[in-house]
């Protein structure tokens, strides 16, 4: 017995110090010891010491019909199989495929797709597609929004934890979140400031844009930030504002997507709004790298100059993506989020009743986020209580992530196809991990 415990801690211990020294350092992975995570299958992860985890946060929300689901593999390893790459150069039935597939949920008149490797390849395309469209160049964004790790993409992204340098590109300006727990202008948050937000979209505009901004990009539901569902009609009239001043509305679905928001396709559809650009990745092909940009015809066509992605629309990738689609139709996954959810957010109500250190719970569908504060009368942000319930929920044997601006935020969002049973099992986890961080601070 000694032996095997020495040899598996070896394995992870060595597995860490190789990633400590070839793997850049701003690479921070999560807790004060990394998973190292070895194989997984559908919502179980075991780590290289044989540890078994639940996972209620899917890869950020990326494992959406859950780790190695069989058909999403099976079609992949057939079509590495057959054609492995060929690059944007030449045209293949998976990509085609792939696109027809997601012309056929997305909203409105979008239908013509171009695919990338990353959330934020996709974010670059919409933007550059934008400024092409209008002949404009300003962008407007939300601060605490997170829109990808590139020089523009990190940018757009108003967290300054994830911007690794000064702003590089001038013609980006941030609106107030619509943030209601966090409402600047009234506590509690009501219709009132949600005119007030509109108002400093519009004053953004007037005051520090020449007036003609090419785009307006906004998470339907804010991921890194911390799951901040903006109020009722501010994404409808945000839309009619940046529309107004003759510039697009351009929809991150990074995170929202793919009926996490529970039943819709994409979260954006819960506000009535047709986005100009809509930008996908993460769950779309269930862990295969795919970002994607989908428009109008019309708009589409306004890219002029020649354009190539060598990997982007790779066949597997393509193959993996159809059969990730094919999946979430047959499933209904809008309508298993709506129902999984309801009982995710019934369950975090609980522990919110009893730890008063949980100042919200918050969310949409399979996308339910805890925020964490020292006394919900003063509302101070609690990093300290996160890493405590993230270590905490780790030694319960379940992944949970973390985001916000104080990384003070826990956030859930696992396989949309995650059962009822399997569904409690995390919410018991989490109620014991939960236990222990409220013994430790009585304690
Ligand atoms: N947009 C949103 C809303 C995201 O959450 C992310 C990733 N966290 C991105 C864009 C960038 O995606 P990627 O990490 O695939 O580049």
């Amino acid at each position: 017995m000694e032996t095997t415990g020495a040899e598996t801690m070896l394995k992870s211990q060595a597995v860490m110090a190789g990633q400590r020294e070839f793997i850049f350092p701003a690479v921070k992975a999560l807790y004060d010891e990394p998973v190292v995570i070895a194989e997984a299958e559908g919502v179980r992860v075991r780590d290289v010491d044989g540890r078994e985890y639940l996972d209620l946060f899917g890869g950020i929300l990326t494992t959406s019909v859950g780790h190695c689901n069989p058909k999403v593999v099976a079609r992949s390893q057939e079509q590495m199989a057959r054609l492995g790459h060929t690059s944007t150069l030449y045209v293949t039935e998976p990509q085609v495929e792939a696109a027809q597939r997601l012309a056929d949920i997305a909203p409105g008149q979008l239908s013509q797709t171009f695919f990338t490797n990353s959330g934020t390849e996709a974010i670059e395309t919409a933007i550059h597609m934008a400024c092409l469209h209008t002949d404009r160049t300003e962008i407007i964004a939300l601060r605490q929004a997170y829109h990808g790790r590139s020089f523009l993409a990190s940018n757009i992204t108003a967290v300054s934890s994830w911007r690794p340098m000064a702003s590089t590109f001038p013609g980006i300006k941030h609106t107030i979140t619509p943030y209601e727990y966090r409402c600047p202008f009234k506590q509690p948050c009501d219709e009132s400031c949600t005119d007030a937000f509109i108002n400093d979209l519009e004053d953004v505009i007037r005051t520090t844009t020449n007036g003609r901004p090419a785009a307006f990009i906004v998470e339907s539901i804010m991921g890194v930030g911390g799951y901040i569902v903006p109020p009722p009609r501010y994404l409808e009239r945000a839309a009619e504002v940046i529309r107004s001043h003759g510039g697009l509305f351009i929809s991150d679905e990074v995170q929202s997507g793919f009926g996490r928001s529970g039943g819709r396709w994409f979260a954006i559809e819960h506000a009535g709004v047709e986005p100009d650009i809509m930008v996908m990745a993460k769950g779309i092909a269930n862990g295969m790298p795919v970002g994607a940009t989908i428009t109008t015809p019309d708009i589409a066509a306004s890219w002029k100059a020649k354009t190539i992605s060598t990997f982007g629309g790779s066949p597997v990738s393509m193959a993996a993506m159809a059969a990730t689609l094919e999946v979430m139709v047959d499933e209904d996954v809008p309508q298993r989020a709506k129902e999984r959810g309801g009982q995710l957010y019934s369950g975090l109500m609980e522990l919110y009743a009893r730890f008063r250190w949980i100042g919200e719970i918050r969310g949409m569908g399979l996308m339910q986020a805890m925020e964490l504060v020292e006394d919900p009368d003063t509302k101070e942000p609690s990093p300290q209580k996160t890493k405590a319930l993230l270590e905490a929920a780790k030694a319960e044997g379940l992944l949970i992530g973390v985001g916000g601006l104080h990384g003070h935020v826990i956030r859930l969002g696992p396989s949309l196809l995650i059962t009822e049973a399997e569904m409690d099992e995390g919410l018991e986890r989490l109620e014991r991990a939960c236990r222990r961080v409220e013994a430790a601070s009585v304690g």
